[in-house]
């Protein structure tokens, strides 16, 4: 087996120095005075076994990561169903954008687009009385860390430049496919958007998804093994927007990133891996991230392919 330690040091030593190249995203003003120079990589194992290099026990806010938390939520109360109002192919558009949404009648194509992860927090707010508690308990618990919160200042920061995250909530409303009132999907979405953790953290929560729907951190089955599968393909397809493709011919594995810099990834069977530097490509993922993560999936010669 390859020793994880050493690889993930080799790669901050070599990776960690190129930050330069990217700045973090400034749309959402809190975002933007993120230290682009920080970087964490953390590898979890199935076995129990953790390694860290870099500021892994730095929190960030996960931004767009939480949209696999609350699918995960949603898509267990509601099985199949979900997928009458949100679809699972790759957009091939930016996360934030408005333009497929007019000519497909309000129903997104996959729900790690800002549009399918409205309507899937918008469900998420029928079936739980208390949305925001909810979210929080199902992160620690898969995190198995209860000290995990809202950062309520940039959840506030994002609330007061929610401009396009409004105008897709409001044109899905038009079609039928938001159901509840704007302002509290608003208020919760930044919420579970603002959630801070560290990069250990978030290789601990994706764990359950390399162990095929079980949490391990106190055994309870989350996902049924079909629903691990498909999640497990939505994100390989549709994880990282336009940059997809690219992100699964480079890496090879499932994951999902956020504006926030950070990207949590797996093996299913045998790990969960996260990285976290705030300066962003085109795309709106973490340049050095996917630079870190490929190198590791080479490194180590095992990837899901
Ligand atoms: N909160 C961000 C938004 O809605 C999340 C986007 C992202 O992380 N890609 O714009």
């Amino acid at each position: 087996m390859a020793d994880y330690q050493q690889v993930i040091d080799r790669i901050y030593t070599e990776v960690g120095p190129m930050w330069p190249k990217a700045t973090p995203a400034s749309y959402i003003p809190a975002l933007a005075e993120a230290d682009p120079s920080r970087f964490g990589i953390a590898i979890r194992t199935l076995a129990g076994e953790t390694f860290t290099a870099g500021q892994a026990d730095t929190p960030f806010s996960i931004q767009s990561i939480s949209k696999v938390f609350t699918f995960a939520m949603v898509a267990r109360l509601l099985g199949d169903s979900i997928w009458e109002s949100v679809g699972r192919e790759p957009s091939g558009t930016a996360f934030n954008s408005l333009v497929q949404l007019e000519y497909e009648q309000g129903r997104p194509r996959n729900p790690f687009i800002n549009a399918g992860a409205l309507v899937v927090t918008d469900r998420l707010i029928e079936l739980y009385p208390r949305p925001k508690e909810a979210i929080l308990d199902f992160v620690r618990s898969v995190t198995g860390n209860p000290d995990i919160y809202f950062d309520n200042r940039i959840a506030r920061s994002e609330l007061n430049a929610a401009d396009r995250n409004l105008a897709l909530a409001h044109l899905m409303k038009s079609f039928g496919n938001i159901h509840g009132d704007i302002d509290t999907l608003m208020d919760v979405y930044c919420c579970q958007c603002s959630i801070s953790m560290t990069t250990i953290d978030l290789a601990r929560s994706f764990l359950f998804l390399a162990d095929r729907g079980v949490n391990p951190f106190d055994g309870t089955r989350i996902l049924t093994p079909s629903q691990a599968k498909r999640l497990g393909a939505v994100m390989l397809t549709c994880g990282f927007y336009d940059e997809s493709g690219d992100f699964a011919f480079r890496v090879g594995l499932p994951g999902k990133s956020g504006v926030g810099g950070g990207i949590a990834a797996y093996m299913p069977g045998n790990l969960s891996v996260a990285v976290w530097c705030p300066g962003l490509n085109a795309y709106g993922n973490s340049l050095l991230g996917i630079e870190a993560l490929e190198r590791f999936t080479t490194d180590i010669g095992n990837s899901i392919f």
